[in-house]
């Protein structure tokens, strides 16, 4: 393979997604690797929040029912931007909450321990928040976590195998909650495959989309999936808090939300205010309260570009980006100690990279002086993630290139190997 600078430049050229680049404000000098992390502002985003701010300046209350975006319709509107990106129907999604509290919520919803089938499966890669959640719902019901959940172990610490997953199902489990992408490794569990197997199984199966959601196609409402819910800081560019969605199957519709408030009530009934709820008949049945209408604003924006640029290209450019830098690492890191641990597949591998090296915590820090901003995972682990829409072949081209003259130069010895608190 041609690794050159100019075989990079010459990818940009034929790159049908180049332009949404322009899209977003990237820094000059900085090559910024850590969308997986929180994505970019768009200024498609920065437009929108500065159109909702114009909103509560000049139209006050009214603004819940008039103006370009009425507040009042918000969740609903965005979360049919998002039901286009995840295969789901348009009522089935909804904008509310965070990652965290969406899988309070569904479980509060949708874990109904009853005589023997009271376990919940998970793993034991995922992103703590979840099994915290997980354990307090357990606790809430009454039970102890221990006894319940059951954590699939992986087999070489980085991967899952869908086979052992499917396997540890029985006729105790009540609920599988598992993750679309792996945070750290990367990996895309076959999603098709477990829902199968947990329907099969009548056990609920809710899936974390936090690192898929915006990268990875999904086809939310065909597979069966009984809900999903993921974040919108990471790959869909909704900035720094940005308000998390959640999926419920129309197969579901009806049921009553676990966590209830006025805000899941059916919209034409919410101002009754009658003292029995009334829940929407749709995925909004699961909000809560008032919507944070300044933390969906940029979505308005940053879910139109990922619209317009399509999840599938998404997905195609991603994958030639994540091959390009592979093979970069391969050529020129090979005498540099550096272990690949993503998956190699493209039906395994998610949009990052995830790679180990006994010097990661310095060698981060020393990235982050050249330019470049990865991020780093305890204990040894560096995330790199070109991101399809603003990162060009140029970029990861010039971010391994940096990297090997840190490792050349051992520019990474000047840090200490210990990390920051926040990384
Ligand atoms: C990012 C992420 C979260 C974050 O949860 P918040 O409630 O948004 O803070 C949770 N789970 C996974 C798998 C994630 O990747």
């Amino acid at each position: 393979m041609d690794l050159s600078l100019d075989y990079a430049k010459k990818m940009d050229e034929n790159d049908s997604l180049y332009s949404f680049r322009e899209e977003f404000h990237l820094q000059s000098g900085v090559l910024y690797m850590d969308g997986n992390s929180l994505g970019l502002m768009s200024r498609r985003a920065e437009a929108k929040t500065l159109e909702l701010m114009e909103s509560w300046k000049t139209l006050g209350i009214n603004g819940w029912t008039s103006g370009t975006h009425a507040w009042y319709y918000l969740s609903e509107h965005i979360g049919q931007q998002m039901a286009g990106i995840t295969g789901a129907l348009p009522h089935e999604v909804i904008a509310t909450g965070s990652t965290t509290v969406n899988l309070h919520q569904l479980l509060a919803s949708f874990y109904k321990p009853e005589g023997r089938k009271t376990k919940i499966i998970a793993d034991a890669l995922t992103f703590p928040s979840d099994i915290y959640a997980i354990q307090s719902q357990i606790e809430q019901k009454g039970l102890t976590a221990a006894d319940q959940l059951l954590q699939i172990e992986s087999r070489d610490g980085f991967m899952l195998e869908e086979d052992d997953i499917i396997a540890a199902m029985t006729e105790e489990t009540a609920v599988a909650i598992l993750p679309g992408v792996l945070y750290r490794s990367g990996q895309v569990l076959d999603m098709q495959r477990i829902t199968e197997a947990a329907r099969k199984n009548d056990i609920i199966i809710g899936w974390d989309l936090s690192h898929s959601a915006g990268a990875v196609p999904h086809q939310l409402h065909d597979w069966g999936a009984d809900f999903a819910f993921w974040c919108t800081y990471k790959h869909l560019n909704g900035g720094p808090g940005s308000v998390g969605a959640l999926f419920v199957h129309e197969k579901h519709s009806g049921r009553m939300p676990g966590l209830a408030g006025w805000f899941g009530s059916a919209k034409e009934k919410q101002f009754d205010m009658d003292h029995t709820m009334t829940p929407a008949s749709d995925a909004g049945a699961f909000q809560i309260g008032t919507p944070h209408v300044l933390s969906l604003a940029p979505l308005l924006g940053s879910l139109e570009i990922t619209e317009e640029a399509g999840i599938q290209a998404i997905r195609k450019k991603s994958l030639q980006l994540t091959d390009y830098m592979t093979s970069l690492i391969e050529e020129k890191l090979a005498e540099h100690g550096f272990t690949i641990v993503s998956p190699v597949e493209h039906h395994r591998r998610g949009a990052h990279l995830f790679i180990e090296h006994p010097a990661a915590a310095g060698i981060c820090k020393a990235l982050k002086n050249e330019g470049v901003v990865p991020d780093f995972r305890m204990p040894n682990g560096i995330r790199l993630a070109p991101v399809a829409l603003y990162t060009s072949f140029e970029d990861v081209w010039h971010t391994i290139v940096i990297l090997e003259n840190i490792m050349k130069t051992e520019a990474y010895k000047q840090y200490d190997n210990t990390r920051d608190i926040v990384s």
